[in-house]
């Protein structure tokens, strides 16, 4: 098999990446080594700019179709779902009424969209259930070997790479390149889980609800406020913790509703940036390159924008405008953005201690409950303020690319809706 670029991971970003490519003209192959799209959440936030570069490949009409619609007004830390209220954050504050603080997709609901995206190009061809597992290059190119799902292996050719393979990058360790920044930030579980939470939500609605039960603490992130949410709450690692996690989200929830967890998964937020971005004909792109900690929900945006600034590139090159030695300008680019985001991300994630040293230490729920409802008015005004604090956290769009501060450019593939 042959393609001009070989794309290696069909996640957000190479899905992306693929449907840029073929509407610059530029054949691409997309392998993937899962057989499906992902089932668990994970990411929901899309800012601006990347939703720019979602509208220019024409699926902003069918991201509205899929998401569920979930106001997005406010960011609330309570005691538990269903009990006492610590507080929240008006994030619609000063926004138009049809203007969204971001546009909140989960991730399991977009990528099925890209996927349906990119195939839809006869330029591109995306190949499921194909693991790759090695690779050469040359002056001319890309040698690729990819494992299918029944055993067999196949060879592919392409004259450049694009790894966006994720966190954990075989192709970036293939490559021998290292991530440099700190590692795992604590273990945690992303509890997956189904409940109608309507009652507790709807009179406050929004994404976000942080839990401060010293004995359930975590987030409860609501993708959808009728069926789907993930809690995410800190691994202690103590002897049996995985088995009582239903008990721990029932307490967190605190709602006489019971929960359908669909899955657990361990994860640990990283603070890393990929030592280089390039290796020869090989680029690295998303998670691959940078990892951050989900505070400020900057991971993905990120990734979307390298897709894109990248994929510009590469079809310069291929189209005889621009020399080879131009790519070096995707990491001059792309690095500094990803370092800001990366810094901004553990920076949100430290500054809401601020919040935890405002309500105190307590020995379980109804301490704290009864600490809640005796503040005075001095101590609810460092709470208010803590809260305020926060503001940056949800409404920045982090560092952008300098070409791409004030929009795609004149460059832009824009095919607007036409493209879907
Ligand atoms: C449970 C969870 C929750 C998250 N929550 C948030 C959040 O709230 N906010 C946020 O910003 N980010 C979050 N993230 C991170 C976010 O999901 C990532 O930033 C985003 O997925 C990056 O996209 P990507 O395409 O670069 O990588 P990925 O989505 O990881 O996609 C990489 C793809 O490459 C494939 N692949 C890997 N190796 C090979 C190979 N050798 N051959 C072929 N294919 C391969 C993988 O199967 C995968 O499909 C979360 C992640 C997880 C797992």
């Amino acid at each position: 098999m042959e393609a001009r670029v070989l794309i290696v991971g069909g996640g957000p970003v190479g899905l992306v990446a693929s449907s840029l490519l073929s509407q610059r003209g530029v054949s691409n192959v997309v392998v993937e080594r899962r057989d499906r799209t992902q089932r668990a959440p994970a990411a929901h936030v899309l800012r601006r700019r990347p939703m720019d570069v979602l509208r220019s490949i024409g699926v902003e009409a069918e991201i509205t179709r899929v998401r569920p619609r979930l106001p997005l007004h406010y960011i609330t830390w309570c005691a538990s779902l269903g009990g006492a209220e610590v507080g929240r954050l008006d994030v619609a504050k000063g926004l138009a009424p049809d203007e969204e603080v971001w546009t909140n997709c989960s991730q399991n609901l977009l990528e099925p969209v890209l996927l349906a995206r990119a195939t839809r190009e006869s330029l591109a061809r995306v190949v499921l259930g194909a693991d790759c597992f090695a690779l050469d290059q040359d002056d001319d190119g890309v040698t690729a070997r990819v494992r299918r799902e029944d055993g067999s292996e196949q060879t592919i050719r392409a004259a450049w790479l694009i790894a966006a393979d994720g966190a954990g990058s075989p192709v970036r360790h293939l490559m021998d390149i290292p991530m440099v920044g700190p590692g795992p930030q604590g273990r945690f579980f992303m509890v997956h889980f189904e409940a109608d939470l309507r009652p507790w939500i709807d009179a406050r609605p929004g994404p976000l609800f942080w839990i401060m039960n010293p004995s359930a603490p975590g987030t409860l992130i609501v993708h959808d406020a009728a069926r789907s949410h993930v809690f995410m709450t800190l691994r202690f690692g103590t002897e049996g913790e995985e088995d009582a996690l239903p008990e721990r989200l029932a307490a967190a929830l605190g709602v006489p509703v019971i929960p359908k967890v669909l899955s657990v998964d361990a994860w640990s937020p990283h603070v890393q940036i990929a030592d280089r971005y390039r290796e020869g004909r090989v680029f690295l792109a998303g998670d691959a390159a940078h990892r951050f900690p989900p505070t400020g929900g900057l991971g993905l945006n990120t990734g979307i924008l390298d897709a894109y600034v990248l994929t510009r590139q590469l079809a310069e090159v291929e189209a005889d405008r621009a020399e080879a030695a131009s790519l070096d300008g995707y990491e001059t680019e792309c690095r500094p953005a990803a370092e800001a985001n990366a810094k901004e991300s553990f920076e949100n994630l430290k500054h809401l201690a601020e919040i935890s040293e405002a309500v105190g230490a307590h020995p379980d729920l109804a301490a704290l409950e009864k600490r809640l409802s005796s503040m005075n008015a001095g101590e609810r005004a460092t709470l208010d303020r803590a809260i305020e604090n926060q503001r940056s956290h949800f409404v920045s769009d982090g560092c952008l690319p300098p070409s791409l501060r004030d929009g795609l450019g004149a460059e832009s593939p824009h095919q607007g809706e036409s493209a879907s």
